[in-house]
């Protein structure tokens, strides 16, 4: 049978000469739809030991031992479904690099912190981290869906579930805090808990007057999207007003699964926002970064952060310079949507919480002079004028009014000291028809609104 190639795509696309070892046929060849769809067969069959994933993807001898070592630091969790991502050709896979250890995890095990944004400081009942004055993180679940070897809290990650007396403490400190307006309901991932589960917390925080806002942050649209099913759509739009926020790092990760993952959420109601972290090796290039932006907003998720990788404890490997991200950023405005482009920030280690950074685009600004020297995307110079102020015009205009250049009027004839004690009638005016500054900085001659009316129905053409 004689095969039709449109002529937009690449020939090397159309007919790939070995298929791809990636995907659900390549690694779980015998799994039923069933069971792959089943979010809770996916994440019972996770991938947890190198023996299971040397069953996968060949691991080097001499890799062993210091493998092993990292694992017994911080676990491994990889569900088939972010597997089947994984293309088993290639050596520098990036959806492998963020949940399979590496050597360089172990080479660097001893640079970094166990907490580098100090959330324990701000920590005033276990699980609450409240470092901003009207919102608190609250450290629900110890568990995901995969682990990411980068993860800021790799110190909370063990399979126990949190006491809910714990969460009970939580939800009692946000009740007995006025302050707080916006919770972030995060982990861990709180979606790996069961409906029933998730939901009993949720309709605690609900309960509570002044919470306005709660978000959940979840990476199981990414590593399982399968957990999005009908009964937690359902669940969760009982609680609104909810946001989440996802966690995309590489387009590969935007999946038709996670497509209609995150389209019903989307269509609960639920804005979701993606909090990408920069990562060496993974997705610190330009067009990646690019492919990943452009293929959200078709899914309509907004980018909301991308991330400074934090100074974890055995993530310095996935760290890049400032000035990378810079270049980065620099690539993006003006180049795409303004809608696509991310806010780059670096969460102060300790505790100094997101520090936005970005290219320079304001080169120099003179407050006396009100005067700014701007670059735009293209390195083009401009200089714009700040406005003079009030008091610059309301000189200009007695002066205006001096020179003669402004005819005194004696207002409006049918409304002299109206009802709101003006005589022009529109309340900026005076009777003498001397010019003043209205409220909105136009300069008002002393005419009235009929007589600018009039004024402009002389020059409409007549037909
Ligand atoms: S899913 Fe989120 S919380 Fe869990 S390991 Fe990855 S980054 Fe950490």
């Amino acid at each position: 049978m004689q095969t039709i190639v449109p002529d937009s795509v690449p020939l090397s696309l159309a007919a790939p000469s070995t298929p791809k070892k990636s995907g659900r046929a390549h690694y779980y060849p015998s799994v039923t739809d069933e069971q792959w769809n089943d979010w809770k067969w996916q994440f019972r069959n996770r991938v947890t030991t190198l023996d299971e994933l040397a069953k996968f993807l060949p691991i080097p001898a001499g890799e062993w031992d210091m493998k092993r070592s990292v694992l017994k630091d911080f676990r491994m969790g990889i569900t088939p479904y972010y597997l089947s991502l994984v293309d088993a050709d290639d050596k520098d896979d990036p959806i492998l690099k963020q949940v399979g250890p590496t050597v360089e995890e172990y080479v660097y095990r001893d640079l970094g912190e166990e907490d580098p944004l100090g959330e324990e400081n701000y920590s005033p009942v276990p699980g609450i981290t409240h470092r901003y004055p009207d919102r608190v993180l609250m450290v629900i679940s110890n568990s995901c869906a995969i682990y990411c070897r980068y993860c800021t809290r790799k110190r909370i990650m063990y399979e126990d579930a949190v006491p809910d007396i714990e969460i009970d403490r939580m939800v009692e400190y946000i009740a007995k805090t006025p302050a707080v307006r916006d919770v972030v309901v995060s982990g861990g991932d709180p979606l790996t808990y069961g409906t029933k589960k998730l939901e009993s917390i949720l309709s605690k925080l609900r309960a509570i007057p002044h919470l306005e806002i709660i978000r959940i942050g979840s990476r199981v649209p990414v590593s399982l999207p399968q957990r999005i099913d009908d009964e937690l759509i359902e669940m969760l739009q009982k609680y609104h007003p909810l946001w989440i926020n996802v966690h995309f790092n590489h387009p590969s990760e935007l999946t038709p699964d996670a497509a209609k993952a995150c389209d019903k959420l989307l269509r609960a109601g639920i804005p979701l926002n993606n909090q990408a972290v920069l990562l060496r090796g993974v997705n610190d290039d330009l067009a990646t970064i690019k492919g990943l932006l452009h293929g959200l907003m078709k899914m309509r998720v907004r980018p909301y952060y991308l991330y400074q990788c934090d100074q974890i404890r055995g993530g310095e490997h996935f760290r890049t310079s400032i000035q990378k991200g810079i270049e980065i950023m620099e690539g993006l405005r003006g180049h795409t949507s303004g809608l696509a482009i991310p806010t780059y920030v670096i969460d102060g280690p300790g505790g100094g919480g997101k520090i936005p950074v970005g290219p320079n685009y304001l080169l120099h600004y003179d407050p006396k002079k009100k005067k700014a020297i701007l670059r735009n995307f293209q390195g083009r110079i401009f200089e714009y004028s700040e406005p003079q102020g009030r008091a610059a015009l309301v000189a200009k205009a007695n002066r205006l009014t001096k020179d003669g250049e402004v005819k005194p009027t004696a207002g409006p004839k049918s409304r002299t000291n109206g009802a709101n004690g003006h005589a022009n009638g529109n309340g900026n005016g005076h009777a003498d028809g001397k010019a003043v500054v209205g409220k909105s900085g136009w300069v008002h001659r002393g005419h009235s609104r009929e007589e600018r009316l009039s004024a402009a129905t002389d020059k409409t053409p007549k037909a």
